[in-house]
């Protein structure tokens, strides 16, 4: 277990000194061991600064088999499937202790694939990570199956078993913590799991799975396949062989996934999809400041590029003027730079063409006619960098309210009475996060049953730990990820019937 709370790393130069002395994982990691494939690879380009820093492999359908057949052999030799769940419990808290130990270098590999700020890589995504795989593992032996009544002179069993290999698919906003949602649920299970992460960002992952050997996974039990979604991850969902799938990503993808499960052996398939949370803003709110802070935080953290981002502010009008003023202050006070500099807290877009779409919607917001307050379309100098944007006077039916940027471009709206929020923030096609800000008791459980989300804050934003379920409805997805329920997707239920 780390002791320190902050990394011992506190100047760009002792993160660029570690840069120098870090070599990257490029190969695949499957049956234990590094495995480069065919030897066809993909370049890797920094967000950082447009460097090509590693080639990483890039896999086909049949390294997709391969890794799949080890996982299954894995899972049939009982190796891990059948050993005592305390056992498993034992090596997934060694595999996070681990992961705790090689935290900055964690750290760096988030912001040389992502452009993540190291602080935000080390004190978010590195915590999070490491306590889902915790909590998973200590739960891995206190799980209880059912023995209903049924009638006299028969037990009955209902217990869960493992489904046996499932393939997960992950995206690049956070690719360790959504990775974690997934695999430490898997694996308490007793399943096997071939992973792959998007194409921009798998160094951190191919790392932290090389850490799952040292902690004791046994080979084939996790298998990373890298490459190209269009035919890895396709070729995971389209393989007979693969039990379940575990995504989260675009809605776009997720659809496409259902299909793939249909047109192959009809695999249950868990949707972690976009997002347009709205966070509603009464002028009760317990500290205003706190909420403006907040809002700020919910659309520019990890430089908006999160499912659950607060992208409409829905805010009373008696307040907006002087709520939305406090959340510009907040959102200027960001030090948006490079993500190796301890001191910055916004770093870049995580690819180019990424940067050139969000900035493509914020010129069709303006041309859309609603009022820009901060930020602009133009691109900046020196780096894929987006200032935080703010537009007032937004359309809830317009494009800037339903469609997901994934970028720090916020849209606010106003409302007068409760049912006018209400009708405001159920306005969307998504149904993830949501937040509603008030001092009065009985409107905050009123409004939060209303919401159409799969969360709801009140008075915070984007709180919880592992022992709450973090997914959405709707074109959201389906299947939440963290807490007991995380489990339901990898196990299937059987029925015993005993006449005695
Ligand atoms: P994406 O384009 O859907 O990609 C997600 C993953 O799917 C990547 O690994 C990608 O591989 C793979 N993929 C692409 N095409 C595929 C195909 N035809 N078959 C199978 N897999 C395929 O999403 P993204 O741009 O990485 O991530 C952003 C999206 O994720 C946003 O919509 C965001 O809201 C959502 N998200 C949701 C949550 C949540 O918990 N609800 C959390 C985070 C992000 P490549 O990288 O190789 O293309």
């Amino acid at each position: 277990m780390t002791t320190t709370t902050t990394s011992a790393l506190t100047t760009l130069q002792d993160w660029l000194d570690l840069r120098d002395q870090t070599s990257l994982p490029e190969a695949m990691w499957i049956d234990g061991t590094w495995d480069r494939g065919s030897g066809k690879t993909l370049p890797l380009t920094s967000p950082r600064d447009g460097a090509v820093i590693a080639n990483v492999a890039s896999a086909d359908a049949s390294d997709v088999d391969r890794a799949v057949r080890g996982a299954r052999q894995a899972f049939e030799s009982g190796v891990w499937s059948r050993i005592e769940p305390r056992e498993r419990a034992d090596v997934l808290i060694k595999w996070a202790d681990l992961l705790d130990q090689n935290r900055d270098e964690l750290a760096l590999l988030l912001a040389l694939e992502m452009g993540k700020p190291v602080s935000v890589a080390w004190n978010v995504e590195l915590r999070t990570a490491p306590n889902t795989i915790r909590w998973y593992g200590e739960l891995a032996d206190k799980l209880y199956d059912e023995a209903p009544r049924g009638r006299n002179g028969a037990v009955a069993l209902v217990t869960r078993e493992p489904l046996g290999v499932v393939g997960a698919i992950t995206p690049w906003n956070f690719p360790m913590t959504l990775a974690m949602f997934k695999i430490p649920a898997a694996l308490a299970s007793g399943n096997s799991i071939v992973v792959k992460p998007a194409t921009q960002t798998p160094l951190s992952l191919l790392r932290a799975v090389e850490l799952s050997a040292e902690a004791g996974l046994p080979a084939g039990v996790l298998q990373v396949v890298t490459g190209n979604g269009s035919v890895v991850g396709s070729a995971i969902a389209l393989h007979h062989d693969v039990d379940a799938l575990t995504f989260t990503g675009s809605t776009e993808i997720g659809k496409k996934l259902l299909t793939y499960a249909g047109e192959s052996n009809a695999k249950p398939v868990s949707l972690e999809l976009g997002g347009k949370s709205p966070n509603i803003v009464f002028p009760d709110a317990p500290d205003l400041d706190e909420a403006a802070r907040m809002a700020a935080w919910a659309i520019s953290f990890n430089s908006g590029q999160m499912c659950t981002a607060g992208s409409r502010l829905v805010v009373h009008e008696d307040i907006r003027d002087a709520f939305v003023a406090r959340v510009v202050t907040h959102l200027e006070e960001h030090v948006i730079g490079d993500p190796l500099d301890p001191a910055t807290t916004m770093g870049p877009m995580a690819y180019a063409a990424h940067r050139d779409d969000v900035l493509a919607e914020v010129g069709k917001a303006i041309a859309d006619g609603a009022t820009l307050v901060l930020g602009s379309d133009e691109k900046r100098e020196g780096g894929l960098y987006v200032n935080p944007v703010v537009f007032t006077d937004v359309d809830p039916d317009s494009r800037l309210a339903q469609h997901e940027i994934f970028g720090p471009v916020l849209a606010v709206h106003t409302f007068r009475t409760e049912e006018e929020a209400i009708e405001i923030a159920n306005n969307s096609d998504f149904g993830l996060g949501s937040a509603i800000w008030t001092s009065d008791l009985s409107r905050a459980h009123r409004l939060s049953r209303q919401i159409k989300a799969g969360m709801v804050w009140v008075n915070c934003y984007e709180e919880g730990d592992s022992s709450v379920p973090f997914g959405g409805r709707n074109l959201s997805g389906h299947g939440a990820d963290r807490s007991v329920h995380g489990l339901e997707k990898y196990t299937t239920l059987k029925t015993t019937w005993i006449e005695i």
